[in-house]
């Protein structure tokens, strides 16, 4: 795309920085006009999330409770059946959700499981939900046979800038999660990543991720911005509160930075009050999680996140399939570019 339609690849540090110390009305301002240009600021997309596989993850991300080297209490669960997944998959439909994201917490999918990921992707699509996966790393085949089976998006976080990331995670490298990225969009699947603040990384970082993400040859369609979820055992559990305002900026600057893409109120939403989502939601964010579990974390029930739109006048954005759309008020204007996701999953 080109830069007179407001997408760029080319933003260096320093332009991001100076977005984020732009004074808030400005930033906010910037923002929100720039997501009008592209999205209907009244509707937002709306994704359920089943964790298919639970605990036990051998990688070390700092954040996460289901990391097997930290004591959080989780239960761990094996791969569910194929068929347990698509129950869930007909309750997050008749609940409202048009995306249904599955999420493994492994290092990568070892490759006797990937029939049954593969048969979870094929039943989810004929149920006529989108289909987003989180399995960690992928092989350029693994990639392959999940586009084959029909995935629409992969999910693997960047976390934060490449700077900071050996604070948070030593176990895989930022080149090994550019490379599954890069096997993701080679196998023609639609990307969804993001990253994680509160961390106690400093602006500097959050401009640096978002700089990884922007200066990708495609934007992801969907950029998770999760706040992070102190857990208790994690070596981040006494981390220290964000402000608000400073998730909020992060929100605003990956809207003017990815004017196209699905930004996604992600992890962390349920220690957000009203008034904070519906400013992440003016500052350009337009796609959030429903449903009782975000993976391991609690995540706002989904008749609040209702009584929350009604509020606010948001509708929840329809997906067509095959000229059948979704129970809600079909949209009235499309957008041109889609959405999601999590981390706490492989990321
Ligand atoms: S974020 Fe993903 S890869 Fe990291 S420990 Fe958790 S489940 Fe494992």
């Amino acid at each position: 795309m080109s830069a007179a339609l407001g997408v760029r690849h080319d933003w260096t540090r320093d332009q991001i920085l100076a977005l984020f110390n732009l004074p808030f009305n400005d930033l906010l301002f910037r923002a929100h006009s720039v997501h009008r240009q592209h999205f209907d600021p009244n509707q937002v997309q709306v994704s359920t999330l089943c964790s298919i596989k639970t605990g036990a993850c051998p990688e070390d991300c700092a954040y996460c409770p289901q990391s097997a080297r930290y004591d959080t209490g989780l239960e761990r669960e094996q791969l569910m059946a194929v068929e347990k997944v698509l129950e869930e998959a007909r309750a997050a439909k008749a609940g409202g959700a048009t995306r249904f994201c599955m999420g493994a917490a492994w290092r990568s999918p070892k490759n006797k499981d990937m029939p049954y990921v593969t048969s979870m992707v094929k039943g989810v699509k004929e149920l006529g939900l989108e289909t987003c996966m989180t399995l960690g790393m992928l092989t350029t085949e693994q990639a392959q046979s999940l586009a084959q089976a029909g995935l629409d998006y992969y999910n693997h976080n960047l976390d934060t800038s490449p700077e900071y990331y050996g604070e948070v995670i030593t176990t895989r490298t930022y080149q090994d999660r550019l490379e599954t990225l890069a096997n993701v969009r080679a196998a023609g699947m639609k990307v969804c990543c993001g990253g994680i603040v509160g961390m106690g990384e400093e602006v500097k970082d959050r401009a640096g991720l978002l700089q990884q993400l922007v200066n990708m040859p495609e934007h992801p369609e969907s950029v998770p911005i999760n706040m992070l979820v102190r857990v208790e055992g994690t070596p981040l559990a006494d981390e220290q509160d964000l402000d608000p305002f400073d998730f909020i900026r992060t929100i605003a600057v990956a809207r003017i930075l990815m004017p196209k893409s699905h930004v996604r109120l992600s992890a962390g939403r349920e220690g957000m009050n009203e008034q904070t989502q519906a400013l992440a939601f003016f500052a350009g964010a337009n796609s959030i999680f429903y449903g009782a579990k975000l993976l391991t974390t609690p995540n706002p029930e989904s008749d609040r996140d209702r009584q929350l739109f009604h509020k606010l006048g948001i509708e929840p954005e329809a997906y067509e399939v095959s000229g059948e759309s979704s129970e809600f008020t079909p949209p009235k204007q499309r957008p041109a570019a889609s959405h999601s996701m999590f981390y706490n999953a492989a990321g």
